[in-house]
């Protein structure tokens, strides 16, 4: 009796532990458009409101300062973020790695971080980066290049495990919100939660595949116009699926970040499509994204 309790209290722990996920958001003070009268200050207070009603813990947001160039609301946004929640480099103006040199890469990393310096304060942790675009170099000598600098920098790489490309939401719903298209916005709203679903369940089965067990994830998300609208229903989706929200560093410190499949990739993507590639492992079926009527919906 004893021992079949301590048995299920160690399995009970043991699935717990394989369901963290660190929740992280690119590209702010913020990705795609915005609907008429809506400001940045206001999606970066909201989202924040949201994640803090949920009790998640710090969440990082990467930034590209060259949004902040001319835009007091992009720059106001971004110091309402970083009071609270922690930020990263995604480098100056969200530069293509594999369609540009190692040197210009590093460059635009370096300036970015007066902007990062600046707002973070001194006890910031911003030593962080995440690929724009994934891109982590399309060579292995490329890729390695930005590694080595990384590391002589003390950058940490802010790893994605889980992505179902939730900024395709974002300017389509600026224009349905700018028309008050609400049949168009319910749709929105499913089409989301479907593809997020799916996709939840995709990371967790690509980590199997590629580790043999559960793994701590990191979600990549977009701050943008979708944001306060679909996040309660997303983060609610997530806690039904037995996701626990941790910090970038909890996540991290599961010991399969100490992985790298160095692997030059021409398409890029998550650590776990990464592995994949590398271990030349046959992609599984995955749900369709409904790319066109996210392209042409509200136009
Ligand atoms: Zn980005």
């Amino acid at each position: 009796m004893k021992f079949s309790l301590v048995i299920s209290v160690l399995l009970i722990v043991s699935v717990c532990a394989a369901q963290k996920v660190a929740i992280t958001f690119d590209d702010l003070p913020l990705n795609g458009d915005l609907p008429p009268g809506v400001t940045r200050v206001q999606i970066a207070r909201d989202a924040i409101a949201i994640l803090n009603a949920r009790h998640a813990p710090a969440a990082y947001g990467f930034i590209n300062a060259r949004k902040l160039e001319g835009n007091s609301d992009a720059a106001d946004a971004l110091k309402i973020w970083a009071a609270t929640e922690p930020i990263g480099n995604h480098t100056y103006g969200h530069i293509n790695l594999n369609t540009n040199p190692a040197e210009a890469f590093e460059r635009e990393i370096d300036e970015n971080e007066p902007s990062l310096e600046l707002l973070a304060g001194k006890d910031g942790d911003w030593h962080w980066l995440r690929y724009p675009f994934l891109h982590e170099g399309e060579t292995d000598e490329k890729r390695r290049a930005v590694r080595a600098y990384l590391q002589a920098h003390g950058y940490r790489v802010a790893q994605v495990t889980l992505d179902w490309e939730d900024y395709l939401w974002n300017s389509a719903y600026a224009r349905c919100a700018a028309k008050s298209d609400a049949p168009s916005i319910t749709w929105l709203k499913s089409s989301y939660l479907s593809i997020e679903s799916s996709y939840l369940d995709l990371g967790r089965d690509l980590a199997k595949m590629v580790y043999g067990h559960d793994i701590n994830h990191v979600l990549l998300l977009h701050l943008g116009a979708f944001s306060r609208t679909i996040l309660p229903d997303a983060l609610d989706l997530m806690q039904k699926k037995g996701f626990t929200f941790v910090t970038l560093e909890e996540a991290e410190s599961d010991p399969v970040y100490e992985g790298d499949p160095d692997v030059g990739s021409k398409y890029g993507g998550t650590l776990l499509e990464l592995w994949i590639e590398a271990k030349k492992i046959k992609f599984p079926p995955v749900m369709e994204k409904p790319y066109k009527q996210l392209q042409e919906i509200c136009k």
